[in-house]
């Protein structure tokens, strides 16, 4: 069927930026990281569906305190891989985020406009405080500043999959994060 060449692992993956132990030490540091800083509190990590769900996994097992979680969803008006600036939820959130210690934790930090139309979003919800953790960021991509407390690499400006991040809902599963070899333009 046409279409299906995105299924083929080596038409579609280049070189692998961050294998997956790298990854696994990442993480342990900013779950350490956010356990030292939150001490004494109740983090509230609210996972962006589907991207960040690998990394919001590991992320809070590596977390030493009593946390809670949460999951929302958002959508793009523009194609998977360019974002049109407007965003819209399709899966809020199941509980109120009202006098919590909120950490959005987000898969990859690109133009900045997803994460600032939903810090502005969660901020009027009245959160005791909220702040950022993205796996990855791309600065050479920003539209939008955004305060971003936690970020796991910087990293240039590729197109990524793997550890959550897909390429048309594909290879989310991958332990590493690799290079896609093909322009995500043409999916
Ligand atoms: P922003 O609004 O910051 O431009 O968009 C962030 C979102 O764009 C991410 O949550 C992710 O869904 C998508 N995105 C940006 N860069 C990449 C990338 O390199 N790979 C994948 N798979 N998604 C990306």
């Amino acid at each position: 069927m046409e279409g299906d060449w995105y299924n083929d692992k080596n038409e579609v993956l280049g070189e692998v930026l961050l294998d997956a132990a790298t990854i696994r030490m990442r993480v342990q540091e900013l779950g350490a990281l956010i356990t030292k800083d939150y001490r004494g509190k109740n983090p509230h990590l609210i996972g962006i569906l589907k991207g960040a769900s690998v990394f919001h996994a590991d992320l809070v097992r590596a977390i030493d305190l009593v946390v809670s979680v949460d999951f929302i969803a958002v959508g793009s008006y523009g194609t998977s891989t360019k974002s049109s600036g407007e965003v819209r939820i399709l899966k809020d959130l199941d509980e109120s985020v009202e006098g919590k210690d909120v950490l959005l934790v987000e898969d990859i930090l690109d133009t900045g406009l997803t994460l600032s139309y939903l810090l502005q979003i969660l901020e009027s919800r009245g959160p005791r405080s909220l702040k950022v953790v993205a796996l990855l960021n791309k600065p050479s991509r920003r539209i939008i500043e955004v305060p971003a407390e936690y970020i796991g690499f910087e990293i240039p400006d590729h197109f990524v999959v793997g550890y959550g991040l897909d390429f048309n809902q594909r290879y989310r599963n991958l332990p590493d994060i690799t290079v896609l070899k093909v322009d995500p333009g043409e999916s």
